[in-house]
């Protein structure tokens, strides 16, 4: 059997090693670095299933610690606890050591099950893996609707989440650390893994099936950048160069810090507008306005 990554390998020859692979796709003029590694590695595994699930899975272990990573070190810098949103409360190795052990008992027990399934689900609706990839236009433009799709998705189950019975059983686990660090992102109930994960993972499989146009790639991609925001946004820490500075909708750390600090409100993932628009917006601020405009409304039906 050989991978179905490309399309003809009649001028491919000695392909015992994975350099042997690689200098065989650098020969094919068209594909850029990332296509010829992503060729090689497909090709080299010589059995595709098994190398969309091996790739799924390191992409989330690596990223997802390794973007952990420089938030710990971060943590034991004093300099950077003039950023820290709640500056008393550093995690202590406690915290962060029973932390990651419940993370990657998620990881193995919740989510590396379904990862192995994503192949044969990804060829039943016709999502490519084959190079070239897409053109970057393309992929840009799909990452943008997973972000604004998701944010819907994760702000109405999030909300849902905060409801008496789902809270009490489900939700309250992430909520066990009132000032998070990076991560705490995937610190939760397998149901709420489960359920929120869909968001992450169905979108771009509905998207696919619906489109017959998307790519493994952008698939891969957007998980990355989701991952990068989760766990960004529970790192903390506020800085003057925080994107949301920039993009003033981007939720950041700034907006899921209060989320955790005062358990109502702030209950999108990566955008602000929802909270905005639905007036579920976090904080202190935030609630005297919403009494003060309350109180406004209530004075006006008494004048009316
Ligand atoms: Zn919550
Ligand atoms: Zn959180």
């Amino acid at each position: 059997m050989v991978s179905a990554v490309y399309h003809d390998y009649s001028s491919f020859a000695n392909t015992t090693t994975f350099t042997d692979v690689y200098s065989n796709f650098n020969q094919i003029p068209e594909l850029n670095i990332f296509e010829k590694l992503w060729g090689s590695y497909y090709y080299y595994i010589n059995h595709d299933l098994f190398a969309t699930g091996l790739l799924f899975f390191l992409t989330h272990e690596l990223m997802y610690f390794g973007r952990c990573l420089p938030w710990y070190i971060i943590d034991r810098i004093p300099y950077f606890n003039r950023y820290k949103i709640q500056e008393t409360k550093i995690p202590s190795n406690r915290e962060q050591w029973e932390c990651l052990k419940s993370v990657l008992t998620s990881h193995f027990l919740v989510e590396a099950f379904p990862i192995w399934f994503f192949h044969p689900v990804a060829e039943f609706i016709n999502i490519s893996f084959q190079v070239p990839f897409p053109s970057l236009r393309t992929i840009g433009f799909q990452l943008a609707v997973f972000f604004i799709l998701e944010d819907a998705w994760h702000y109405w189950f999030h909300r849902g989440l905060h409801y008496g019975v789902f809270y009490k059983y489900i939700h309250k686990q992430h909520h066990r650390y009132a000032a998070p660090f990076g991560l705490a992102a995937e610190y939760a109930h397998p149901v709420e893994v489960s359920l929120l994960g869909l968001g992450t993972v169905g979108i771009p499989l509905v998207y696919g099936y619906f489109t017959q146009n998307l790519h493994l790639f952008t698939i891969n991609t957007w998980i990355i950048l989701r991952l990068f925001q989760a766990v960004d946004s529970h790192s903390g820490y506020e800085f003057p160069w925080s994107l949301h500075h920039f993009l003033p909708f981007w939720a950041g750390a700034d907006h899921h810090d209060e989320h955790h600090h005062y358990f109502i409100g702030g209950y999108s993932s990566s955008f602000r507008w929802w909270d905005y628009f639905l007036d579920t917006e976090a904080g202190p601020i935030a609630k005297q306005k919403r009494e003060h405009r309350m109180k406004l409304n209530a004075e006006k039906s008494k004048v009316a």
